[in-house]
């Protein structure tokens, strides 16, 4: 059996594919053997990441230490290779994006500049789902400061009966905080529901109260079109991993709008490559802020990890950039939806928002008769790699770098075959 349905006008998935202009884009990629739809998680090996690592491997062999300053590549200004375009993913300006750290260090970095609580306005206001390490990151730099998580840290949820946040209850908790409330600190797109949340409106309520926002971009970087600068968000940090493809543990990202990398009155933490380049070498201990995002630099940067995510970077270039992505991913999704509801049914429900404003391209499938866990482990067993996350959904995202529409129509087939 074959993709289609019943209805016979309707395309193909195949008929799909070979209309699809990104479809050989999936030749630049390794992809474990079976359906890979776990790019939410981590995302496939670019194979130029082999050449791209084995050239500063044979520049340190070559070079040593010289490497840090020789040619193009020299790797005290790699980080500089790959700002353009992380700038573009996010729509940011090249002076307010650095590739640095982890994620999770970055959002502790920029909290430690952005989350400066007083007496009256002490809050941070996360969701009550929010990913483990940003509460805890979020309930840790409140008890750094010496305030308590039971009347400091506000969070939002769902309506009873509902999987996702409601626009209006964000607004409306943001502005019900009001002066109590420091720093708004939400994901771009919820890591398991698949929700995109309004980063614009929710930054303009913030604002509005005298808050600062930050946005944490995990889900949302190489998923979704994002305008970062525009949207006059304050702050944002995100792993590449994900739909960035740099691999396990890969370099993260960080974001300081243009209104503050040059605010020296920030508290901050230092380190020596968040200094001028032209005196940092002098080895003198006046710090001289580089009047970039790269003053919260801490460290000389992970080269290899860098390597990866160039070669990454490079493919999704080649494809055409996020709206060239996005737009393939729109069009998975409207074929996902309909193979859905054709082989499935109510058998299973997506608690994804069904707008495409307000969703990318990852799933949230939750099996109706309870069954969730079995059927998990049967996809498992057939190959299908794809996540299960506590309490009873299953993940599955078709990412428009590597994913074809062949890919949606088999997993949809052996869904049918798990679930019946
Ligand atoms: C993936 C993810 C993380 C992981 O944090 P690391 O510091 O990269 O380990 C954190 N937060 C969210 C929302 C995530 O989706």
């Amino acid at each position: 059996m074959t993709s289609g349905g019943a209805g016979g006008a309707q395309p193909t998935a195949a008929d799909l594919d070979a209309a699809d202009p990104l479809a050989l884009i999936r030749d630049d990629f390794d992809l474990p053997e079976g359906i890979y739809l776990v790019g939410n998680s981590l995302g496939a090996l670019p194979k130029a990441a082999r050449d791209y690592v084995m050239t500063e491997l044979d520049r340190w062999g070559h070079l040593g230490v010289e490497g840090h300053f020789r040619g193009k590549l020299a790797w005290k200004d790699y980080h500089g290779l790959l700002t353009e375009q992380l700038a573009s993913l996010v729509g940011a300006h090249a002076d307010e994006v650095v590739a640095m750290n982890a994620l999770t260090v970055n959002l502790h970095l920029l909290m430690v500049s952005f989350y400066r609580p007083t007496a009256i306005r002490h809050k941070i206001l996360i969701e009550s789902h929010a990913f483990p390490s940003d509460h805890f990151a979020a309930e840790s730099q409140i008890r750094h400061h010496g305030f308590d998580p039971t009347t400091s840290l506000v969070t939002i949820e769902p309506r009873p009966g509902h999987e996702t946040l409601h626009r209006k209850d964000i607004l409306e908790a943001i502005a019900h905080a009001g002066e109590t409330l420091a720093l708004v600190l939400l994901p771009g797109v919820q890591y398991y529901t698949g929700q995109v949340l309004p980063m614009e409106d929710i930054t303009n309520a913030a604002h509005a109260v005298g808050a600062v926002v930050g946005f944490d971009l995990a889900h949302a970087a190489g998923n979704i079109e994002i305008d970062l600068h525009d949207w006059d968000v304050d702050f944002a940090a995100w792993c590449t991993y994900k739909y960035l493809n740099s691999g396990p543990g890969g370099v993260a990202g960080a974001f300081v709008h243009r209104r503050h990398v040059t605010d020296q009155s920030l508290p901050k933490f230092l380190g020596w490559w968040g200094t001028n380049q032209a005196t940092r070498f002098e080895m003198a201990t006046e710090f001289d802020a580089i009047d970039s995002v790269e003053s919260w630099q801490l460290s000389n940067a992970p080269v290899l990890p860098m390597a990866t995510l160039r070669a990454s970077l490079d493919i999704i270039d080649k494809a055409g950039g996020m709206p060239a992505l996005r737009a393939k991913s729109e069009r998975q999704i409207g074929y996902f939806d309909r193979r859905l509801s054709e082989a499935l049914g109510d058998r299973v429900t997506n608690i994804t928002p069904v707008a495409l404003q307000e969703r990318g391209c990852q799933y949230a499938l939750r099996v109706t008769n309870g069954e969730g866990r079995r059927v998990f482990a049967e996809l498992e067993a057939a190959r299908v790699l794809c996540d299960w996350r506590e309490p009873d959904v299953i993940r599955v995202a078709p990412v428009p770098l590597y994913n074809s529409f062949t890919d949606i129509d088999r997993f949809v087939q052996i869904l049918d075959e798990t679930v019946r």
